[in-house]
């Protein structure tokens, strides 16, 4: 059996975690065109809540309010040309969920147990017929506890403030590499010290430090990890 043929009828699920801004999502995206996998982007699926939440002017510390209107929001991830969409209750919100505003918020409301739940939920129906890299905080340890590779991908705070300066829509108000590090680092702890599922790095996840790695060598670590699965 050729070791294409044995990947197409083998398939794993690809866990990646890691803080904001470490490359997870580039990565994991091109891991998963290599191997002809879904992609699955959890964060924008915290985004897109949140995104909503804010507009309905419904706040993070009122829980009761926030899974009332969970309870309304219907999410889906759809693979488009120019990557991955996020559709909320029939609405297109990609370029919406990006924002500062919603980087400033979206750990609060990722603290909430109830909110949690659902999206894990929707996220292991994602993953349930493998074949997927799916990247987030708590992929690892909470939502697929069995992903056959575990990836923890860290780098520096300025080189990841950096690479998210760089992805900044351009209508975005003025704000300084030096402000971003600072949110990047605040959100990383809200999200390391939250009570439920933390960003926290599994007993059986390879660590990549990618400060000084190309996206290319990140990817190549990550498939052949994958290949050592089916060989
Ligand atoms: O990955 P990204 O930076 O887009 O994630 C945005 C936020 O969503 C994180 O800072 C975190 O608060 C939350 N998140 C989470 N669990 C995940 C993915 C994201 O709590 N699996």
């Amino acid at each position: 059996m050729s070791s294409l043929s044995g990947e197409r009828e083998f398939r794993i699920n690809i866990a990646i975690d890691g803080p904001a801004g470490a490359g997870k999502s580039t990565v994991a995206r091109q891991v998963a065109a290599k191997l002809s996998y879904v992609y699955v982007d959890t964060g924008a699926m915290y985004r897109a809540v949140t995104w909503d939440m804010l507009n309905q002017d419904i706040d993070a510390s009122d829980e009761a309010s926030v899974l009332e209107r969970m309870n309304h929001l219907n999410i889906e991830l759809v693979p488009g040309e120019e990557g991955q969409q996020v559709w909320l209750s029939g609405q297109d919100v990609t370029d919406h969920i990006r924002s500062l505003a919603v980087n400033r918020n979206v750990s609060h409301y990722a603290k909430i147990e109830g909110l949690r739940l659902k999206l894990a939920a929707v996220q292991r129906q994602l993953a349930l017929r493998k074949g997927v890299v799916m990247d987030g905080r708590d992929i690892g340890t909470t939502v697929l506890p069995d992903a056959e590779v575990k990836i923890f991908m860290t780098a520096t705070v300025r080189e990841r403030a950096e690479r998210r300066f760089r992805e900044l829509p351009d209508s975005e108000e003025t704000i300084t590499l030096e402000q971003l590090e600072n949110e990047i680092s605040q959100r990383d702890e809200l999200d390391r010290n939250r009570e439920v599922s933390p960003l926290v790095c599994a007993d059986d996840a390879t660590v990549l430090d990618t400060t000084e790695m190309t996206i290319d060598e990140v990817v190549d670590a990550i498939v052949r990890q994958a290949h050592l699965q089916w060989v």
